[in-house]
């Protein structure tokens, strides 16, 4: 007799659907949570005086206005403003729910990014199974109001919004929002919590993501000593989630460089890793970012892009 968890691995992962209700992890500051449904992210709400600012959309035009309508109920009458912590469609791609209305606001280098890759991933995420591609039905991919370069500041009405950009790590344009008063992190993908780092490492079509500069990236992140962290997915924490994100990612990198060395192979370094990892880390999710990893950090250290 099969038991509830060969049933749930038989039905496959649930649809990525958001089912969350805002959660407060501050004064006037919300999460939604993302339930640890694959390809649905935290969606983060925080509001000023004048404005509230959305972090994140969630995919496709359902999910879209649930966000929309879930973060209407708690501005009220304040005017929306929406940024997106990188391009990748789970987290972007619902930003059409938002129009008209609201001011969305994406840094210059993730604009470009999104231009260049928005549609391939949009086919690429609708061959991820019937569920994904039923959510992505409709997708329009809307570019922002207004493109930052660098930092910029958003001020909300008695709160301020800090916008940065960091550039090649997971994506080519990852951005964190930084509330100062609270010292509140919004990580996007740079950081995930009881889940394995994705490397989105797929060359030729994209290979736009760096192991040494997302460490270095991680680093900096601490040094703001944030007080809470809300990783792109999983549960909200402390600053130690940054810090697990990057001992694993230092891991990583290091025992790919060990095992190169010794003469292995990409492909049995993936395999030796790919056990170690999970084997570390039993109650993590998503292991098959692992080999992708050692792939990224393997081709770093040969200069290859294979
Ligand atoms: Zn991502």
């Amino acid at each position: 007799m099969a038991d509830s968890a060969d049933v749930a691995a038989a039905e496959g992962p649930p649809p990525p659907v958001l089912n969350g209700t805002p959660v407060a992890i501050s004064d006037n500051v919300y999460v939604i949570p993302d339930g640890r449904v694959p390809l649905v992210p935290n969606i983060g709400i925080v509001l000023g005086s004048r404005n509230a600012l959305v972090v994140d959309t969630a995919m496709g035009p359902r999910n879209g206005a649930k966000v929309r309508e879930l973060a209407q109920e708690l501005a009220g009458d304040r005017p929306l403003l929406v940024t997106i912590t990188h391009f990748h469609p789970e987290h972007g791609f619902g930003a059409q729910a938002f129009l008209p209305g609201a001011t969305i606001v994406y840094n210059r280098t993730q604009l470009e990014e999104f231009r260049q890759k928005g549609a391939g991933y949009l086919e690429m995420f609708r061959t991820f199974g019937d569920a994904v591609a039923e959510e992505l039905e409709g997708v329009e991919l809307v570019e922002p109001h207004v493109v930052y370069d660098g930092e910029a500041e958003i001020e909300l009405g008695g709160r301020t919004a800090q916008l940065r950009t960091w550039g090649l790590a997971h994506t080519r344009s990852d951005q964190v929002v930084f509330l100062p008063e609270e010292r509140i992190l919004f990580a996007g993908d740079l950081v995930e919590s009881r889940c394995f780092a994705i490397f989105p490492y797929f060359p030729p079509e994209d290979a736009d993501v760096d192991g040494d500069r997302w460490i270095a990236v991680l680093e900096e992140l601490e040094r703001l000593e944030p007080a809470i962290v809300v990783p792109g997915h999983g549960e909200v924490g402390d600053a130690g989630v940054i810090t697990t994100a990057r001992e694993y990612l230092v891991e990583l990198r290091s025992e790919t460089r060990r095992l190169a060395a010794e003469g292995l192979g990409v492909d049995a370094v993936v395999e030796e890793l790919d056990g170690a990892m999970r084997r570390r880390h039993p109650d993590w999710v998503q292991a098959e970012w692992i080999g992708f990893g050692v792939r990224c950090f393997h081709a770093a250290l040969t200069g290859s892009t294979g």
